[in-house]
């Protein structure tokens, strides 16, 4: 007996830190409102709302439920809408690291994360059927092209994560959300729990199923951990943000550093690679 309890002693230490492959994994989850099942009229996103943050917080817990269960070490959730009102410690799911405020234009990506998440997720301005489409603010941003090509958020964070060399591995949202994120990354995983008929109109699933689906697609997903690569934007990049008419430029966006104003609410911003172009744009 006293033998067999000497080699374990000296075993399990010695060969676990040295395995290959068994790096912590650690999964970074962006939030949002706009693309919560049942979510689909303005009002309800209000980032206090009672029901909103039932619904949100039903999500997340589902998929912090599913990246653990598919070999993830650490979940840490970053409440990304509206202000980071909408979630509470109260809540979150007890093995989650819960991310509250203004996190800057890298979002902690320089911290290392293995893989990136979104959780109710909308698509970007101007898509078709897409429930609320915007791109960071529906009332103060009218288009936002990168390179020339339009994107919202789903893309931009995408590809920083991607200058990080961090995958997006996962994303629930609707139907438009999830195709944007597929045709950037056809490998990621995605559970869309609602379909948009118009703008504020969606056949939805129930908050019950939702979850369902986001725990089962989440653990999915941290299962392909590896295997689903970086979508990377290498090169310059010139990004484009017309406002809308309510919005105007920044004042004194013509002295600032890799700025070009073409007209009254649109502004061009260039930089070396992204993470300069948009350090510039969003770092202000
Ligand atoms: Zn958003």
């Amino acid at each position: 007996m006293q033998m067999k309890t000497m080699w374990l002693v000296l075993l399990v230490p010695a060969v676990a830190p040295l395995c290959p492959g068994q790096a912590r994994k650690s999964v970074f989850v962006i939030t949002d409102g706009e693309g919560v099942a049942g979510i689909c009229r303005q009002e309800q996103t209000e980032p206090q709302d009672p029901e909103l943050r039932q619904l949100l917080t039903g999500e997340v817990n589902a998929a912090v439920d599913g990246f653990l269960a598919g070999g993830a070490d650490e979940v840490i959730v970053w409440d990304g809408h509206d202000g980071s009102r909408t979630l509470s410690a109260a809540t979150i799911h007890p093995k989650a690291k819960l991310v509250i405020g203004n996190i800057g234009p890298m979002m902690t990506l320089d911290r290392g994360y293995t893989a990136v998440a979104f959780v109710g997720q909308h698509s970007m301005a101007g898509v078709r059927a897409g429930i609320m489409a915007h791109s960071y603010n529906s009332l103060g941003i009218q288009n936002m092209l990168l390179n020339g090509k339009r994107v919202g958020e789903i893309e931009t964070r995408t590809a920083l994560a991607g200058s990080f060399g961090i995958p997006v591995i996962f994303l629930s949202g609707d139907r438009a959300a999830a195709r944007e994120l597929h045709d950037i990354v056809p490998d990621a995983v995605t559970a869309e729990v609602k379909e948009g008929l118009a703008r504020y109109s969606c056949i939805s699933l129930s908050a019950a199923a939702a979850r369902d689906l986001i725990r089962e697609k989440a653990a999915q997903a941290a299962r392909q951990i590896g295997s689903i690569k970086p979508y990377r934007i290498t090169g310059p990049v010139t990004l484009e943000i017309e406002y809308t008419t309510r919005n105007s430029l920044p004042i004194g966006a013509e002295t600032e550093p890799g700025r070009e104003v073409v007209d009254d609410r649109t502004i061009r911003v260039h930089g070396k690679d992204l993470v300069e172009a948009w350090t510039r744009y969003e770092g202000r």
